[in-house]
């Protein structure tokens, strides 16, 4: 199969990243066909939907980024909105981050930019918190989407609806090039049958499975076990990031708690008692009153890390490939900026001198040494 024209582009996984780049560039007129090979895995349909750089206490680079795409999200979910016609969930619930003391509070990296809260503001903001927390910090700039429910679904419609082809259960094995110029990849169909795709330029998007394709780059996956609870409505208002715990409440009531964080556990699938049993315990110790909550899904998936957490953005080592990957706990919050980034770069428009920066920041150079 061929696919020739300069303005067509493949889209290497169908997950949060590759469907928000192959959003951002079918609006600039490019044809993109998007390979993937199991929609269910991507992580996009598995994250809490946190935007969250505050609480999350990211620093330097990584907190300028985080910062920059939560300012582009309102716009940018509003025409995936208007494309789908499917709503987002985007809320500005705000973020609390409570601590067992004063010291750990004044510790915490974005301390300065958050709100200052005692025990009774705590007590106020969250019924029913345990009593071990003493302090915490409010972030009003950060907020949530419901990722899960309909983000996805939304940029998978506005994507159809733009014309964006989908090729499902294609797994893609290699990546072709000539002297280090992109020319296709290498396929297996849905029947188990190898077929080429000639094209002139790709973008790499295939999350924590990214290295089987492109060995220079050292992302590894970080398994994350979550489950939800139902609450009364408006129960918690507020996001609550606890250390290890955090529960996320949409507008129907639904909490989501999450997350393991499991190192060693590779893409091995599937939920473990102790994994549940962690999350259980962590909920216990933040909102007691949850305990007769009843539960409703639970649900695993894997995070794509770096060496230093952070994601690796731009051109590749070869001509006419470039890479969106390794978003590590933060894809949901940098999807649209990974797509502003990736299509100006793509179609040669102008950047801005923060854009540069960032992208150089987050080039995959830094990890030239790595093998
Ligand atoms: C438990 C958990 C909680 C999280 N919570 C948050 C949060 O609150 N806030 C936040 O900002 N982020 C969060 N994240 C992180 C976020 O989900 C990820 O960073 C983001 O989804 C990564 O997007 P991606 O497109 O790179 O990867 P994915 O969404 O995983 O998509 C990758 C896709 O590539 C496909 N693929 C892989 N290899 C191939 C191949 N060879 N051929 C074809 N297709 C292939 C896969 O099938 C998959 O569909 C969380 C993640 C997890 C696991």
């Amino acid at each position: 199969m061929a696919l020739s024209s300069t303005n067509t582009l493949l889209v290497l996984g169908g997950g949060l990243i590759g469907l928000s780049i192959a959003h951002s560039l079918a609006k600039k007129g490019y044809a993109v066909e998007v390979l993937s090979r199991r929609r269910n895995e991507a992580a996009g349909f598995v994250a809490a939907g946190m935007l969250a750089p505050h609480a999350e206490g990211l620093t330097g680079h990584l907190l300028t980024i985080g910062q920059e795409s939560l300012k582009q999200i309102p716009k940018w979910v509003q025409t995936i909105e208007s494309d789908s016609g499917i709503k987002c969930g985007l809320r500005n619930t705000g973020i609390i981050v409570p601590f067992l003391s004063v010291e750990d509070r004044n510790k915490y990296p974005t301390c300065a930019l958050g709100e200052l809260l005692n025990r009774c503001d705590l007590e106020k903001e969250i019924p029913g918190i345990s009593s071990q927390w003493k302090t915490g910090l409010l972030f009003e700039q950060d907020g949530q989407i419901d990722n899960r429910r309909r983000l996805m679904r939304a940029l998978e419609k506005a994507c159809v609806e733009l014309g964006v082809g989908f090729q499902e259960g294609i797994e893609v094995l290699e990546i072709l090039h000539e002297k280090n110029v992109f020319c296709g990849v290498l396929i297996k169909t849905a029947e188990g049958k190898l077929q080429k795709i000639n094209c002139p330029k790709a973008v790499l998007c295939s999350g924590a499975w990214s290295q089987n394709l492109l060995t220079e780059l050292p992302i590894f996956p970080i398994k994350g076990q979550m489950f939800s609870i139902q609450g009364p409505k408006d129960a918690l208002k507020r996001i609550l990031f606890g250390p290890g715990i955090y529960l996320v409440p949409r507008d129907d009531g639904l909490i989501i708690v999450g997350a393991t964080s499991e190192r060693n556990a590779g893409f091995t699938e599937g939920l473990t008692p102790n994994g549940q049993l962690k999350l259980q315990k962590g909920l216990n110790s933040l909102l007691p009153i949850t305990k007769s909550w009843p539960h409703m899904e639970r649900w695993w998936g894997f995070r794509p890390c770096t060496p230093d957490e952070a994601p690796i953005l731009g051109s590749s080592s070869i001509k006419g490939l470039w890479i969106a990957s390794g978003h590590y706990r933060n894809g949901v919050l940098l999807a649209a900026i990974t797509a502003n980034l990736l299509t100006k770069t793509i179609c040669k428009e102008s950047l801005t001198k923060l854009e540069h920066d960032l992208l150089v920041a987050f080039e995959w150079k830094r990890f030239s040494n790595f093998q």
